[in-house]
Order: C-alpha cells, then structure tokens, then sequence
C-alpha cells in the first residue's frame, strides 16, 4: 500500500489582485513504504509546491491528498498539525536547529512536545545518536559542530518519533561536497537499513543519485520519471541527461562530483 498519494493535484496561485498562476498542473504520485524518491527540475517548476502539498502543510486548489489509506485533504487545521508532528519529519537546506539548545536538546524536541516519558526519551535519543553516528556531539551547541554534524543531528530530530515519511528539502545545499556525501550516505543507510521512507527536493545530481528513483518536474507536470539500475554512477550520469533535456537554469546543476 502507498504510504501517500497525490491524485490529480492542481496548485493555482494567485488571488483576485494577482494573475492566477498554476503551480501544479493534474499532478499524481504515488510513495510506497520504503522509497527513497527524490524530486528534481528548474526553478520555478513546482518542486516546493508539491513538497508543501504533500507534507500538508499547503493545501491544493483541486484533487486530493491521502495518507496510509485515508484522505486528508478535508482534514481540520488542527488535525493536520497533529497529523504533521506525529507522523511526518522534516529536514531542510539550513538544518534549523535552535542555537540556544545543544545537539540533543534539538533532537528531542518532537517527543518533548508530545510529553513522551522522560526515560524513553533518554533511550530513542541514544538509539538515534547512534544510528547517525552523533552520539559524541550531543552536548555541545550548533556553533560548535560542523554542517554535516547538524544536518545529521537535523535528520536525528526528523525521524526520532519513528514518521512514516521524512521531506527532505534540498538537505545538502548548505554543505561542502564532503559532508553531502557524508549525508547522502547517512540516508542511505537510514532507507536500506533501517527503512525509513524517505522523498527529497534538491538541485543537486549528485545527492539525486542516492535515491532509488527520482521524479523530474516541468512546469507543474511531470516530465520523466527514472529508477536507479545496479549502479549509482550510471544513474548520476541517466540524470545528468534527463536535466540536460529539461534545459532550464544550467547554474542549477551544480559542478560535478561522482
Ligand atoms: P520550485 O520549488 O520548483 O522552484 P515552486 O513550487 O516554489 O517551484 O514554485 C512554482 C511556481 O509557483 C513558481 O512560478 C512560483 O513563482 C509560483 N509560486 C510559488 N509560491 C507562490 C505563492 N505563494 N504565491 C504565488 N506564486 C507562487
Ligand atoms: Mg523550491
């Protein structure tokens, strides 16, 4: 069963002072449990648009969107907060961790809003640490680390209440190539080993080549969709091609790195 779909999804921005502008056009997708999907294409196609969609955290003008089997899209505010908190996690370009609390306090911060058990706090956050490889890193403060350790400890917080999907939005775009891949491999072993599903939005080939298939947008439609074969080098490169055919901003395409 999908973990969530997107049927028909139409995304029209713009109010009666502006011009409307369709952001998404009839879009539909389907995440199964234990993907790793990412979601590429130029500026401008929708890429964030569907992102927010998905992640309820917009809603589209038409079409509908469901979760494990149940529509949300007519879900009150307050239902889809909790629905946000619970069952999702989220990891974004500039990690937002909070630099008043350390590393750890910042990991916990889902299960602290939800009032879990301070004992079983203690443990999912041991568990979690060491999965991410962090558990030297947790008391010290965000400006002692370095970008990758808080993106890890940023991916700690996302799926530190077990989500059944994490968004990652361009997650290696503030990082040096060392610490992208050191990311990109971090959640590659969360998806294989560990079978957290996983969709991400970014520019990058190179971090597209971690995902098992990866959804290119033009325009609010989908344009191709492609899956990786045996290798992560001969994805990178059918992506690279795929990109090319999109054509759009080419400074999009960062220099690159196999
Ligand atoms: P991407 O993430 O692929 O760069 P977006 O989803 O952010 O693209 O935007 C898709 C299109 O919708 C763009 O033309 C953008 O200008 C427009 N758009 C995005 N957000 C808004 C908004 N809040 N109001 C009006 N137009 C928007
Ligand atoms: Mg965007």
């Amino acid at each position: 069963m999908a973990i969530l779909q997107a049927n028909s999804v139409t995304k029209i921005y713009g109010s009666n002072k502006s011009v409307p502008h369709k952001a998404l056009d009839n879009f539909s997708l389907s995440i199964e449990k234990g993907e790793f999907v990412g979601v590429m294409g130029p500026s401008g196609s929708g890429k964030t648009t569907l992102l927010n969609i998905l992640a309820t955290i917009d809603a589209p003008t038409t079409g509908e969107i469901i979760a494990e089997g149940t529509n949300i899209t007519s879900l009150s505010r307050k239902e889809l907060a909790l629905f946000r908190r619970r069952k999702l996690g989220f990891v974004f370009q500039d990690f937002n961790l909070l630099d008043t609390l350390t590393i750890g306090e910042n990991i916990i911060l889902p299960l602290t809003l939800d009032r879990v058990p301070v004992s079983e706090i203690e443990q999912r956050l041991l568990t979690v640490a060491q999965k991410l490889g962090i558990e030297t890193i947790l008391h010290k403060r965000t400006y002692e680390v370095s970008g990758g350790q808080q993106q890890r400890a940023a991916i700690a917080r996302a799926i530190i209440h077990e989500p059944m999907l994490i968004f990652a939005d361009e997650p290696t775009g503030n990082l040096d190539s060392k610490s992208a891949k050191d990311v990109m491999e971090t959640l590659t072993t969360l998806n294989q080993k560990h079978h957290v599903s996983i969709m991400m939005v970014t520019h990058d080939p190179f971090a597209a080549s971690y995902c098992e298939r990866v959804l290119f947008i033009k325009d609010g439609k989908l344009f191709t969709e492609i899956r990786k074969g045996s290798n992560r080098q001969a994805f990178f490169q059918d992506i690279l091609d795929v990109l090319s055919l999109l054509g759009g901003d080419v400074n999009d395409i960062s220099t690159i790195r196999v």
